[in-house]
C-alpha cells in the first residue's frame, strides 16, 4: 500500500487504477484490467458519458492488417479476430453486443512509385500470417470493372479485413468491464499532483481526489493536455478530420475498403457510401466547424477519379472528428516514462488506427499493469522512449 493511500481515509478515494478518457481505448483497458480480478477496483473517469466529442463514435470503422510496422500487423491480427468473436467477449447475462463487423475486404491502391514499398509491405504482412493478394493492373480491373486503373502501379487486396461500428465497439466494451466491476464516473480530471516518480493525486472537477497506485492516460486528442498535467510532454495533438456519407445513383459492383497514396479513403456504408481525403497538412486543434465545401472541391473529385461511376452521387451528410495525430510518427504511444513517471501509463496518438487495435491495445494495457511487461506482442518499440530519443517509427507507405 503506497503512502498516498494511507493518507486517504475515504474508500471512494482509493481505487487501484484509474484510467482517463474512457473512449474505445479507456474502455478496452477497463475490460481487459478486469477479466480476472486482478487488478483490485478499476474506476473509468469520462466526462463526456454521450461521447459527443470523442472521436471513437465518428471512426469509419476500418479494420486493417495492411501495416509495414510488425507491431501494427501483430495487433490487428488479434485485434480483428477479438472483434469477429466480440459478442462471445462481450456478451453480459447473455445479451450479445452487435458490432456489425463485415469481411469486405481491404484495398491498397498505389501509383507506379508505390510499387516498392507496397511489395516490401506485402512480403511482410504474408510472413506475420496475413492473407493479402498483390494485383497488377489488370487483375484489380477485372475484379473492381467499376475503377479507374489507368494510373494505378499495383493494388494490395486484403479479403479478409473489414469493418465493424465504432459506437457498438465502444459500448460493447464499456457495458462488459461494468459488468466485471470497472465504475465508471462522469468526472473530468482537472490536475494530476506528482511526488516522487509516481502520479500519487488524480484532481475531478467536481473537488474530488483519487490517490490510484496506476494512472493511465487514455484521453485521446485531449491527451497530451493531461500528461502535461504530470509534466509529461506528448507530441499529440487533435487533427481535424472530415468524412461524409453519399449515395451513388449507378449500380455498381460490392467494394472493399479502399484507400489510395493521396489519402482518399472510402467503403460501402449501409445503402451508400461514407469516407473522404484525409489531409495529413492540416494545422493541429479542435476546429468543429464543417467544411461545407471541401466534399465538392476536394473529395468528390478524387472519388470520380476512382470510380468514374461517382460522378454522378447524392451527398447526404457531412461531419468532422479529430485523429489524436502522434506529430512525431503518426503511430501510437504506448506505455508509461520509466523512472520519471512510473505509474503513469500513456495511450494514445493513433493517428486514425485507434478503434482497429482497441483490442490489442487494452490486452497490452493489461499485461503492462498486471503482469510487468508485454506477454504476447512486444510493443516496446511504440514506447515514449522513442519520443524521448527523437526516433520515429512511422509506418512506410499508406498510412
Ligand atoms: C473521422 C474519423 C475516422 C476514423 N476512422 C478510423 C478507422 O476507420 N479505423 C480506426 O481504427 N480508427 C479510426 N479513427 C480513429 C479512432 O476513432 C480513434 O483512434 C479512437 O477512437 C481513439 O479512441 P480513444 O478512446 O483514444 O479516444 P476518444 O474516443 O476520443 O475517447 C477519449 C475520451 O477521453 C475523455 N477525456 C478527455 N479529456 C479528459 C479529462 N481531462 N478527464 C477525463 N476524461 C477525458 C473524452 O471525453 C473522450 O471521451 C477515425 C477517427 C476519425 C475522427
Amino acid at each position: 500500500m503506497t503512502e498516498a493511500v494511507v493518507a486517504d481515509m475515504s474508500t471512494a478515494a482509493r481505487p487501484d487504477i484509474v484510467i482517463i478518457g474512457g473512449g474505445v481505448i479507456g474502455s478496452a483497458a477497463a475490460y481487459f484490467l478486469t477479466k480476472d480480478g486482478r487488478a483490485g477496483r478499476v474506476i473509468v473517469l469520462e466526462p463526456d458519458p454521450l461521447y459527443i466529442r470523442a472521436a471513437t463514435p465518428r471512426a469509419s470503422g476500418g479494420a486493417r492488417r495492411l501495416f509495414s510496422r510488425p507491431e501494427n500487423i501483430l495487433m490487428s491480427n488479434f485485434s480483428i479476430s477479438f472483434y469477429q468473436r466480440f459478442a462471445e467477449h462481450c456478451s453480459v447475462d447473455g445479451e450479445a453486443p452487435e458490432i456489425g463487423f463485415r469481411c469486405d475486404g481491404y484495398l491498397f491502391i498505389v501509383p507506379p512509385e508505390g510499387v516498392t514499398t507496397l511489395e516490401s509491405n506485402y512480403a511482410l504482412q504474408t510472413s506475420l500470417g496475413v492473407e493479402v493478394h498483390l494485383l497488377d493492373r489488370d487483375a484489380l480491373r477485372r475484379r473492381l470493372p467499376s475503377m479507374h486503373v489507368e494510373d494505378v502501379g499495383a493494388a494490395a487486396y486484403a479479403p479478409k479485413d473489414g469493418c465493424l461500428e465504432p459506437n457498438g465497439a465502444l459500448q460493447g466494451f464499456r457495458r462488459k468491464a461494468r459488468a466485471q466491476g470497472a465504475e465508471y464516473l462522469a468526472e473530468r480530471v482537472v490536475d494530476l499532483a506528482v511526488h516522487g516518480t509516481a502520479v500519487r493525486e488524480v484532481h475531478l472537477a467536481s473537488g474530488r481526489v483519487l490517490r490510484p497506485r496506476t494512472v493511465i492516460c487514455a484521453a485521446g486528442t485531449w491527451s497530451a493536455q493531461v500528461a502535461a498535467m504530470a509534466g509529461m510532454h506528448l507530441p499529440v495533438e487533435p487533427m481535424q478530420r472530415h468524412d461524409h456519407f453519399w449515395m451513388c445513383r449507378a449500380e455498381i459492383e460490392q467494394l472493399p475498403f479502399v484507400k489510395d497514396l493521396n489519402g482518399l479513403g472510402f467503403h460501402p456504408w449501409d445503402r451508400g457510401y461514407t469516407g473522404s481525403v484525409v489531409d495529413f497538412a492540416i494545422p493541429g486543434g479542435h476546429n468543429w466547424d464543417v467544411d461545407h465545401g471541401y466534399f465538392e472541391r476536394v473529395v468528390w473529385p478524387a472519388i470520380a477519379h476512382r470510380v468514374p461511376a461517382m460522378e454522378e452521387l447524392r451527398l447526404c451528410d457531412s461531419w468532422v472528428g479529430h485523429y489524436d495525430r502522434n506529430t512525431l510518427d503518426g503511430n501510437m504511444i504506448l506505455g508509461n516514462w520509466p523512472g520519471r513517471l512510473d505509474n503513469f501509463y500513456v495511450a494514445c496518438g493513433f493517428t486514425g488506427h485507434g478503434l482497429m487495435h482497441a483490442p490489442a491495445v487494452g490486452r497490452a494495457l493489461g499485461e503492462l499493469i498486471l503482469d510487468g511487461g508485454f506477454q504476447t506482442i512486444d510493443l516496446t518499440r511504440m514506447g515514449y522512449q522513442r519520443v524521448l530519443d527523437n526516433e520515429p517509427y512511422a509506418e512506410a507507405g499508406i498510412r
